[in-house]
């Protein structure tokens, strides 16, 4: 994988001898393209951040267009939430929210003056048809009878196709570049289409409807886009981009194409989201696996670590797979120093503390979070009773294990020291209550007398902690390349979501607001739900675990190196 940091890359380079040559008299003008089909996922972040970051970095400016060209897939619902992730990704399109759909007048005049010149005619093929006349990479296309047309007729009959006097699918527009073409994309192209259905801005003022090479180039060029940034599947599309610019002899962008972004275990189609979503493999868009925007801000993500993240990866010419874990890492730095740390027990086991009074109630103090002292401290209560987490107590306990165990002791962070004197099990031998006595003289965790523990515990106590409902989420797809097989799905987590309840949270997370995050210590970082709304439930997604594995990779990475090169 190519890591490179902002400015530098193949792109940014070409700008930069752009603006030396003063090509475009210097103005750097880009845009976020999305068609409003579906909710923006982390491979869009990618194409935004590039957009975004290179009109900043080069005093230029950065537009918002929505591709809206297709009535039949297209929603509103999808126009508001796709402005929404851009807003909070924390990129500003000011006052260019712009819609190919306000085009369509326009681009109708363009196709008509391809008509007028010979270069565009009405075909009656079917699409079936038009595929077969194609021929293929080893194969030429055919001439179909209707591409003789006169110019008068094909006016006429793009008339008509506009007035809606023919069914959809009875014919289209399209342009006549060469049939031969040792590119199938420059074989006489469809540019018009019809579809009889309602645009939801233009309503049924339209019946034709441009295709995405058509309408794409002439609206870069109409917003005087001055480098348009698309995905490397477009390459072979490029000759016709410029194809259209050329024959109209209009503004012409530069098309440059960069590598998508693939991440492991993780599918970035919005087609295939949409069956996951539509299927009810997940809940909503916003479900927290999903690799959406929405998602992973439900999850607990930050648009910091997002961008990060992109910035880490770079922009490529070549296509590579990249490991989810780097996006965990991004995340798990920006959590550390951003996250209150609280105590919070999963899956808990009683603790009575026999020698400590009834009826007390102590505050102790406990840090926010040691990366930042300007966080502060805050007060957490302390009594007779208590819960640890069940994994933190073994009757047999394995070698290494410096938890608690019978007889065993150790300190309950910010607290005290424990020894456990006694353990209470059910009539099926399961463990159901620890006892345990204190040591007064060990308050905060330490004692005078240089006794050293192994363990430090986190706990709650019984009487002051709230309930709450914890998603433990695992990656949605067991595989790396989920998208290999035909059918994606077959390779679902079935237990990509594990919901544990009731555990308990320390008193101080009471008001906590939705999507607040935490560090929830020895645990991992988690967030509030936004079912939480519901009076008096709370719920936290789990963000991400403590445990990073891609620090772990790179300081592989790092002693090879170091072994390698000496
Ligand atoms: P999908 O494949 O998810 O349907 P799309 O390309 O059809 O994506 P658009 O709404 O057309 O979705 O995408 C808007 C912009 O985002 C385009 O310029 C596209 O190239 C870019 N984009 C989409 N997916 C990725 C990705 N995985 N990596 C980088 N850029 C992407
Ligand atoms: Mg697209």
């Amino acid at each position: 994988m190519v890591i490179s940091g902002v400015g530098e890359d193949f792109i940014r380079d070409i700008i930069i001898e752009d603006l030396k040559a003063n090509k475009n008299e210097g103005r750097v003008v880009t845009r976020f393209p999305p068609e409003p089909n579906g909710y923006l996922h982390i491979g869009h972040v990618k194409s935004i951040s590039l957009n975004f970051g290179v009109a900043s970095e080069f005093k230029g400016i950065c537009y918002l267009r929505f591709d809206d060209t297709n009535p039949t897939k297209e929603e509103q619902r999808y126009i508001d939430a796709i402005k929404e992730d851009v807003q909070w990704l924390g990129f500003d399109w000011a006052e260019h929210e712009y819609y190919a759909s306000d085009y369509f007048e326009r681009l109708y005049g363009y196709a008509l003056t391809l008509i007028k010149e010979g270069k565009a005619y009405v075909c009656d093929l079917s699409q079936e048809e038009i595929r077969e006349y194609r021929g293929s990479l080893t194969e030429s296309g055919r001439e179909c009878l209707y591409r003789s047309r006169s110019i008068e007729e094909n006016l006429s009959l793009f008339e008509r196709m506009k007035k809606g006097e023919f069914e959809d699918g009875a014919c289209v527009l399209r342009a006549k570049i060469d049939m031969n073409s040792p590119n199938v994309v420059m074989r006489d192209p469809v540019i018009y289409r019809i579809i009889k259905a309602s645009h939801h801005r233009t309503g049924n003022r339209w019946c034709i409807y441009p295709m995405y090479d058509f309408a794409h180039p002439l609206s870069d060029s109409i917003e005087g886009i001055t480098h348009s940034l698309c995905t490397l599947e477009f390459e072979n599309n490029r000759p016709l981009y410029d194809w259209f610019l050329d024959q109209l002899n209009i503004h012409h962008p530069q098309q440059i194409e960069f590598a998508r972004l693939n991440l492991s275990y993780t599918v970035l189609s919005k087609r295939k989201l949409l069956e996951l979503v539509e299927g009810g493999y997940v809940n909503g868009w916003d479900d927290p696996r999903m690799p959406t925007i929405s998602g992973l801000r439900r999850r607990g993500y930050t648009p910091q670590a997002i961008r990060t993240f992109c910035e880490r990866i770079g922009v490529a010419k070549t296509n590579s797979l990249v490991d989810i874990a780097l996006l965990e890492h991004c995340l798990r730095e920006d959590l550390n120093r951003r996250a209150p740390r609280v105590m919070a027990v999963l899956c808990p086991l009683k603790v009575v503390i026999d020698n400590y009074p009834e009826d007390q109630v102590e505050e102790l103090e406990a840090i926010n979070n040691p990366e930042d002292p300007l966080m502060g401290s805050r007060l957490i209560p302390f009594s007779r009773v208590l819960y640890i987490e069940r994994d933190d107590f073994r009757e047999d306990p394995p070698p290494g294990f410096f938890r608690l165990t019978p007889d065993g002791e150790v300190r309950l962070k910010h607290a005290y020291y424990i020894r456990c004197e006694d353990v209470v099990k059910d009539e099926r031998g399961e463990v159901v209550e620890l006892h345990c006595s204190y040591d007064p003289r060990s308050r905060g965790g330490w004692t005078r007398d240089g006794r050293k523990v192994k363990g430090t515990l986190h706990w709650v106590s019984a009487q002051h902690a709230l309930e709450a409902e914890v998603r433990l989420y695992d990656r949605l797809f067991t595989k790396p390349s989920p998208e290999e097989d035909p059918d994606f799905k077959v390779s679902l987590n079935p237990e990509s979501l594990k919901i544990l309840s009731p555990c308990w949270v320390e008193s101080s997370l009471k008001d906590a607001p939705i999507g607040s995050r935490y560090q929830f210590l020895r645990l991992g970082y988690f967030c509030v739900d936004p079912d939480s709304s519901d009076e008096g439930r709370l719920v936290f997604n789990q963000t991400v675990p403590l445990r990073d594995t891609w620090a772990k990779i790179e300081k592989l990475q790092k002693e090879k190196r170091r072994r390698d090169g000496g």
